[in-house]
């Protein structure tokens, strides 16, 4: 390829070449860090004119601040140690936007080995990173989707044991207890055959929301564990705060009074809850203590249903 630096009318066809395609050429002289040149389809896309590109300084300045010291010191590195790169960055324009450019360069050596020059090409690249970017919003919000119940829209499963695990572990370096709530809606079989699946959801969609507003720990999470079944965790909850925690939920599910003909609590809508505090030991499995507090719900349950059965804290 022609020197870029040397452009005569020889050469005039090296020009158009380089002139009229979409990436933007330019060269470097190592020793000045002055650019010796640069395409002028550089005004189009920055809106710098090709004749305020003087030096190494102008080009790192047009870089978005979050860009710059990384991609700096990652070109510079490379061209020392005479290595072709590419990098991506963001490059201010003139109207204070930014465009998305990836840069390639070619260090040419000389008789030592050592850089003489950089040439490169920019190419923008903004089209693609919006692509990224879409796409990195859909994960996360697909992550989030895969982590939620879609009836009730709190904590699916998943998530709860995503959770429990991460506290689980947390107790047991710190030495504290953490506490799980599991609750049961009493006789939901003859609600939904008395009143219907809508309103049976919807009876569901109002307990998860009733539970998510008796809980005030930072960490306190309340998960869907099942068709009718929620679970809630609390992080660092001993037995007395636990047992606190299961009659606010009580209470406030009793406040809602949501009518149940055939309960024969009060022809209310009740739950049975089971409760479980531990404090959590190496040879401890976390579903070793889910089980024995499911075992305090299916006591509830065999006790009269509309009650709380707390099992005695694991160690
Ligand atoms: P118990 O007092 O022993 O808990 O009796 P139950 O009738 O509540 O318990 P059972 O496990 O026999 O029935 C649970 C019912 O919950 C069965 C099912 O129709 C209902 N259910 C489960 N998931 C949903 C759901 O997403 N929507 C609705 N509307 N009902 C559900
Ligand atoms: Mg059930
Ligand atoms: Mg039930």
């Amino acid at each position: 390829m022609a020197d870029v630096n040397d452009l005569s009318s020889d050469n005039a066809v090296y020009r158009t070449l380089l002139e009229s395609t979409k990436a933007i050429p330019w060269k470097i002289d190592w020793a000045s860090k002055r650019f010796t040149y640069i395409g002028p389809q550089i005004e189009a896309l920055l809106g710098w004119q090709p004749e305020s590109w003087i030096s190494v300084e102008d080009w790192a300045a047009r870089m978005h601040p979050d860009d710059r010291e990384g991609v700096l010191n990652f070109c510079v590195a490379q061209s020392q140690a005479g290595l072709d790169h590419e990098a991506d960055y963001r490059a201010l324009t003139k109207d204070n936007g930014h465009v998305w450019i990836r840069d390639v360069v070619h260090v040419v050596r000389n008789a030592e080995g050592g850089p003489e020059a950089l040439v490169g090409f920019m190419f923008d690249i903004s089209e693609r990173k919006k692509t990224e970017e879409k796409l990195l919003a859909l994960q996360k919000e697909l992550e989030a989707l895969s982590f939620k119940d879609g009836l009730t829209n709190i904590a699916n499963r998943r998530r709860f044991n995503a959770s429990l695990e991460l506290e689980w572990e947390s107790a047991r370096n710190n030495g504290q207890p953490l506490s799980v709530l599991m609750f049961d809606i009493d006789f939901f079989k003859q609600y939904n055959d008395l009143y219907g699946h809508i309103k049976g959801d919807r009876c569901l969609t109002d307990i998860a929301q009733t539970l998510n507003l008796a809980l005030d720990g930072p960490r306190d999470l309340v998960a869907r564990f099942g068709g009718e079944e929620f679970v809630v965790l609390l992080p660092q909850a001993d037995a007395t705060v636990a047992l606190k925690v299961a009659q606010r939920c009580e209470r406030l599910i009793k406040k809602q009074a949501i009518a149940h003909a055939q309960s024969p609590h009060g022809q209310r809508l009740t739950v049975s809850i089971g409760v479980g505090t531990v404090v959590p030991r190496s040879h401890l499995l976390p579903s070793d203590f889910i089980e024995a507090v499911d075992q305090q719900l299916y006591a509830a349950k065999r006790n009269g249903r509309n009650r709380i059965e707390v099992a005695p804290v694991a160690v």
